[in-house]
């Protein structure tokens, strides 16, 4: 049967209507967002605004998250990522990081020394062996053989301060809000894709050999580019036990917010941990492919900084206790 001008317009009104509408009936379907958008843990604003930057000029998710994280890497002054951190209880700074883009890609190094940038080596790890984590002397020898050069991390102040706790010596690697700023960075690019990546030289004066959450995909870092991503900071042991970022993006797949999955994450850490918990602090962060983001923490104190196109803001995250 020919289309009459009749059915043409019909069928134009119901398409209009059903557009407008959304499938389901009468709530507007959610659209992907394409706004460019980085969320990271603690007032991490530099590290957010070269990240920010990357996607402005239509760098990509990955290119961004990488760039962010690389600034406090590289920064004395924070004394939980890299060059500058506070090395482990004999002295030596040992850093983990990990990175993963919107193909579900993944890579990680932990345990690694005298390398600047850890996460560009486990941007390596991800797009050039067929591996998704290597440690230690490995990881340092595959960094050299691309063209990482050596660096010692250990800054004069960080020595000193560890000196300092040598005099006790106790080894007691309550995470606080003083002592640890590690980054988890997520970010979302102008074609809606997400990556994410966490980085640190972990707890301070921990034992030689010790590896956090930060560099375990699932533990301190997850993304899935159909449901959303998550990262956290904090007491790793805690979010190791719990996977706590797969755990986030699994809440979100199953319809929660990024703040509820975050919500609700934290409360498994909790219940994970009774009687301990009210002793160490876990932050965790999300963001969906709608481009709404959230955090939560079990202690308050924690912080998470934001960039999209209103404009950057340091969020004060609400808490459990
Ligand atoms: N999560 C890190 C670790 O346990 C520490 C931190 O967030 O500061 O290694």
């Amino acid at each position: 049967m020919t289309t009459n001008r009749r059915t043409f317009l019909h069928r134009t009104f119901f398409t209009g209507i059903t557009t407008t509408l959304g499938i389901s009936g009468f709530a507007p379907k959610k659209q992907r967002s394409k706004a460019p958008l980085v969320v990271a843990t603690w007032n991490n604003e530099k590290a957010c605004q070269a990240a920010y930057q990357v996607l402005d000029q239509q760098g990509n998710a990955l290119d961004a998250v990488e760039q962010g994280v690389m600034i406090p890497e590289a920064d004395p002054n924070d004394r939980s990522v890299g060059y500058g951190g506070r090395p482990d209880r004999d002295g030596k700074v040992t850093v983990d990081s990990c990175i993963m883009d919107a193909k579900g890609q993944c890579g990680s190094v932990v345990f690694l020394e005298d390398i600047l940038h850890p996460v560009q080596v486990a941007r390596k790890v991800m797009e050039q062996t067929p591996h998704v984590i290597l440690a230690g002397e490995g990881a340092q020898q595959f960094a050299l053989a691309n063209g990482f050069e050596k660096q010692n991390l250990l800054t004069e102040d960080s020595r000193k301060e560890w000196q300092e706790w040598l005099k006790n010596a106790a080894y007691k690697p309550v995470i606080n809000i003083e002592n640890h700023d590690t980054i988890g960075m997520l970010t979302q690019d102008a074609m809606g894709d997400l990556a994410g990546a966490c980085t640190t030289s972990g707890a301070a004066y921990k034992m030689r050999g010790r590896v956090g959450d930060s560099p375990i995909i699932g533990a301190g870092l997850y993304v899935d580019n159909t449901v959303g991503s998550a990262t956290g900071t904090g007491l790793g042991e805690a979010l190791l036990r719990t996977l706590g970022s797969f755990l986030v993006v699994e809440f979100m797949r199953q319809g929660d917010t990024p703040q509820k999955a975050c919500e609700k994450a934290i409360k498994r850490v909790v219940d994970h941990h009774p009687g301990t918990y009210q002793e160490f602090q876990i932050g965790l962060i999300a963001t969906d492919i709608y481009g709404r983001y959230g955090g939560y923490s079990i202690q308050p104190g924690f912080s998470y900084f934001v960039i999209n196109a209103k404009g950057g803001q340091l969020i004060k995250s609400r808490s459990y206790l």
